[in-house]
């Protein structure tokens, strides 16, 4: 493969999708930005969206606005959001955060198989994850027995442990779909089969691949998933979350958060609470509009891109990364912290090195690229096929290889935490 910068420049020309990129605000065109997959960029027309959001709807409709569309919006961009997951439009709704949706869905599966005391997840999950399995074990009476499985190399996801340990006492399956640390990719059908065949239910966590990975919760036959939105669908710092309840599983579960916006006929004001049918029921409260409104403008971009050619670029952008640093990294110390075959990985790649700490801080503060780091030696690159370029990718590699070679790191001491 061709290392040369005119390389990269010749795989933009050829990019379909490369247009996309110039509807982002790019504040600093030097700057190298590859955690797309922690925080989104800013789309140019969630720019717009948020002043006529403030200006007037809040500041002209003031309490008028509920009825031309605040109210509607939570369904209305869960639809779209359905569009990406391979679900139904009556099967999403935008909520509160990853973590109490989480809470919410996981309570609700378990209530639903009452005689169970198993629930399954991995080593590779998001921790917050495992801390909300953690409280949910000790607010139902330490019932329950949180089975943590360990990944064989802290790269790939212990599927087949996975599917031995589903038993009849399994409640629930709770696996992020693509981790966060190494990118690994699970066979959610496969998987989803294998957990239905033990009586379990699962729930997804899709936050590291909504928006760059397809998704086809119905396909599998997924029963619960969950969200993040801005990641790599760019909804803006704190946006809500979605989740997803298969259609004919709504009326079976009973939210644990049983606010009045879950509730049957919440003008009424009555004193006895009665669930809504439909996604509704999954609701708490009030909805924090102006960041819900935020997430649609990408959304709309993501869907008229279309995921599937995402998912190519995604691949080829992976792959083109993998192969520079094999040839310009691999030399220096650097290991592949992701699964090597594309059709398993997700739309980050992690590099660790012994140094990886210092290098990372050396990137910030010396070569103007934002990466992502998680403890030990992880160094995340994301990529977002909407944004990131070839031309990134290869700069990120030169820089890292500069702060190596001309050992830039050496300043730095290994104590600061970084995030
Ligand atoms: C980002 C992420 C979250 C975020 O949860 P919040 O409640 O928004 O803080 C949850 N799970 C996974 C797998 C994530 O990647």
């Amino acid at each position: 493969m061709r290392t040369d910068i005119d390389y990269a420049y010749e795989l933009d020309a050829a990019d379909p999708l490369a247009h996309f990129r110039e509807r982002f605000v790019i504040a600093d065109p030097d700057l190298i930005y590859m955690d797309g997959n922690s925080l989104g960029r800013l789309p140019r027309a969630s720019i717009d969206v948020a002043a006529d959001l403030v200006q007037r709807q809040w500041g002209e409709r003031l309490i008028r606005g509920w009825n031309e569309g605040w109210w509607a919006a939570s369904e209305r961009i869960g639809a779209k959001i359905a569009r990406l997951i391979g679900a139904q439009p009556d099967e999403v709704i935008v909520a509160d955060s990853t973590s109490v949706n989480l809470f919410k869905l996981a309570v609700a599966a378990l209530r639903a198989r009452p005689d169970r005391t198993a629930i399954i997840t991995d080593d590779l999950n998001f921790p917050s994850d495992l801390y909300i399995l953690q409280g949910i074990a000790d607010l139902l009476g330490s019932r329950h027995r949180i089975e943590v499985v360990p990944s064989p190399d802290g790269i790939h996801g212990p599927e087949e442990t996975i599917k031995a340990r589903l038993s009849g006492d399994t409640a629930l399956l709770t696996l992020s779909h693509v981790v966060f640390k190494s990118g690994f990719l699970y066979d959610m059908a496969a998987i989803t089969a294998a957990a239905h065949q033990a009586g379990a239910l699962t729930l997804w966590d899709l936050s590291h691949s909504v928006g760059s990975v397809p998704v086809d919760l119905n396909g599998a036959g997924a029963d619960l998933a969950i969200g993040c939105t801005y990641k790599y669908l760019n909804g803006g710092p704190g946006s809500p979350a979605f989740l997803y309840v298969r259609r004919d599983l709504q009326e079976q579960l009973f939210n644990p958060i049983s606010g009045w916006w879950s509730q049957g006929r919440p003008f009424d004001f009555g004193l006895d609470y009665q669930p809504v049918s439909g996604m509704r029921r999954f609701l708490s409260g009030t909805q924090p509009l102006l960041s819900t409104a935020l997430i649609e403008p990408a959304v709309d971009m993501l869907l008229q891109a279309g995921i599937d050619a995402l998912r190519a670029k995604s691949q080829r952008q992976t792959a083109y990364l993998v192969a520079l640093w094999e040839a310009l990294l691999a030399p220096l110390g650097f290991t592949l912290n992701s699964p090597r075959d594309p059709s398993r990985r997700g739309s980050h790649i992690s590099l660790g090195h012994a140094e990886g700490l210092r290098i990372d801080l050396a990137l910030i503060n010396e070569m103007n690229v934002l990466p992502d780091f998680r403890a030990p030696d992880n160094i995340r690159l994301g990529i977002a096929p909407l944004y990131t370029s070839f031309a990134d990718i290869h700069e990120t590699i030169r820089r890292l290889a500069e702060v190596v070679t001309n050992k830039l790191y050496k300043k730095y001491d290994r104590a600061p935490e970084v995030t």
